[in-house]
């Protein structure tokens, strides 16, 4: 049996009650393994890396790390020269855990090996040299507005941190309850879910590569091999496709309106609409959770934590495919069923180069005349290219046949 195999074997887990399954088309979906009751939570999931919305940055109302409403009067704030994104912590455990995973790396001048490595004393110059990457960077993110540069750079962190606790004995360990990064028993790491990930074809800024590989070079000579222009993009259209809105009680009302041209817009999977989350969280076993308009389960963030708990919508017998909504695709008053259903197509070509091909797209497109069909089809491929998203498989590099 090959390495792929074995892989979807161990992952997920038997306890999240998910397997992976492969379609004849050789896409991946997730099933249940067992029967599940309508409003159940079939699984808990915790993220990889989670990144806060930029207006919300610096601003101390929700915790850096887990997204938790904070009080001014608890919050745990860094020093100021070891907090350039000034990230507000709730609790010292989610500090520590965020220094840790890339806090540290990414913006202190700590030594990002653990505590019982002996890394190259620091000069001076080497200090005012990681300072002035970090500062920089901080300085482009601010200016981008998105969550995709900070994700991808949280998340070479996290890969870091979790190879270098290896190095030490006993040494503490990266992962998190429920994150799903390394297996307990060593089955796969976080290079082997990323890797098999669908991700959108981007054209990253120019700017942010060589910005990235300063803060990497500096704070560890050696590491900035690990992004290379073509990793830097596969990475950031793995977090474009992949990521999700987290949003409490429905969402808020107060997020900036975007400036970009709205095929732009940064989007993420929520079914409240990226405009009222709070920020942006990646998972490894929800990133599985394909579209559909009719889900058959719902991400629910009810502990007021990016912990994503998946419910299910619907009775579900054993074997049925999981599929949330990656956009709002509720019936609004305002628009007619073949608006609505306009709407959440534009949104997903835009968003995901996805032609929805669920069931109730295909009902609600009965009353089209077949010139309305197809003036609605050439206006979801407008300004995206359905389609185009893709997944190493595809992409002709299938790592289960590398054996
Ligand atoms: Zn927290
Ligand atoms: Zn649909």
């Amino acid at each position: 049996m090959d390495a792929g195999h074995r892989y979807y074997d161990a992952f997920p887990p038997k306890s999240t009650n998910v397997a992976v399954e492969t379609r004849e088309n050789g896409r991946k979906i997730a099933v249940v393994t067992k029967d599940v009751a309508a409003g159940e939570v079939i699984y808990k999931e915790n993220p990889v890396v989670a990144v806060l919305d930029s207006d919300l940055q610096g601003l101390g109302k929700h915790c850096a790390h887990c997204f938790r409403s904070i009080q001014e009067s608890i919050s745990i704030q860094l020093p100021e020269n070891s907090n350039p994104v000034q990230s507000t912590f709730c609790s010292k455990a989610c500090l520590v855990a965020n220094q840790s995973q890339s806090h540290n790396l990414l913006f202190t001048t700590e030594s990002p090996l653990p505590a019982e490595i002996q890394g190259t004393p620091n000069t001076e110059a080497s200090i005012e040299a990681r300072r002035t990457a970090q500062e920089k960077f901080v300085t482009y993110v601010k200016k981008e507005g998105r969550a995709g540069p900070l994700l991808v750079a949280r998340f070479i962190a996290r890969q870091v941190a979790l190879e270098t606790a290896k190095m030490v004995e006993g040494g503490k360990k990266a992962t998190e309850k429920n994150d799903f990064t390394d297996s307990e028993t060593g089955d796969y790491l976080l290079a082997d879910h990323i890797e098999r990930l669908r991700y959108l074809e981007l054209k990253p800024n120019p700017e942010e590569l060589p910005l990235l590989v300063d803060i990497l070079q500096t704070a560890l000579p050696g590491l900035e091999q690990f992004v290379t222009d073509e990793r830097h993009a596969t990475l950031l259209g793995k977090m474009a496709y992949n990521a999700y809105g987290v949003s409490f009680g429905g969402g808020r009302d107060d997020k900036p309106e975007p400036t970009a041209r709205s095929e732009d817009v940064e989007k993420t999977r929520t079914p409240y609409g990226t405009q009222r989350q709070i920020g942006s969280a990646f998972y490894t076993l929800s990133s599985y959770l394909t579209h559909s308009c009719e889900p058959s389960a719902r991400p629910s963030f009810s502990t007021g934590t990016t912990e994503l708990h998946l419910i299910a919508n619907r009775e579900l017998k054993k074997g049925d495919e999981l599929t949330v909504a990656w956009v709002d695709v509720s019936k609004h008053d305002d628009e007619s069923v073949i608006e609505g259903r306009r709407r959440r197509r534009i949104e997903l070509a835009r968003g995901w180069r996805l032609a929805c091909g669920c069931s109730r797209c295909d009902e609600e497109s009965k009353d089209l005349t077949p010139k309305e069909h197809k003036e609605q089809a050439a206006e979801e491929k407008d300004g995206s290219k359905v389609e185009e998203s893709m997944s190493r498989f595809e992409a002709g590099g299938d790592p289960d046949n590398v054996e």
